[in-house]
């Protein structure tokens, strides 16, 4: 039997990668997945999936904002192995991506597909729109 959102999605993404860890559940946007293959693909390089769906509980846990589009299947946190944090935030911004946050320190990206103005910040100040 085959575990459950073990599910390979697009040759480099499987569901799993995007369940919340405490409950399993997942939301996944279409479109944010078709951005996030895009990004693979133009840096050839494997992404790792920190943080994709979170339910209420494990969102309030790791202290996300309320309304973070975590909640909503429309956000990642990534990070890439032996690349740059800033060429990852240079190919990020050329993508279609609506939100981004840069987290030098901790070495990794939150992307999300928000509607509206692009919002693009870096720890808790905005860097640019
Ligand atoms: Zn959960
Ligand atoms: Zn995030």
């Amino acid at each position: 039997m085959g575990i459950i959102n073990d599910i390979e999605l697009t040759e480099y993404f499987s569901l799993l990668e995007f369940e919340c860890p405490c409950c399993r559940r997942v939301m996944l946007s279409p479109d944010l997945l078709a951005r996030l293959n895009h990004l693979r693909m133009v840096i050839n390089k494997p992404i790792s999936v920190n943080s994709g769906y979170r339910c209420k509980e494990e969102n309030h846990r790791v202290g996300g904002v309320t309304g973070s589009y975590h909640l909503l299947g429309m956000a990642v946190d990534i990070h890439v192995d032996d690349f740059s944090i800033f060429d990852l935030l240079l190919y990020a911004q050329e993508m279609d991506f609506t939100g981004i946050g840069f987290y030098e320190k901790e070495n990794f990206l939150h992307l999300d597909i928000r509607p509206g103005k692009k919002k693009v910040w870096k720890g808790s100040k905005l860097i640019g729109y």
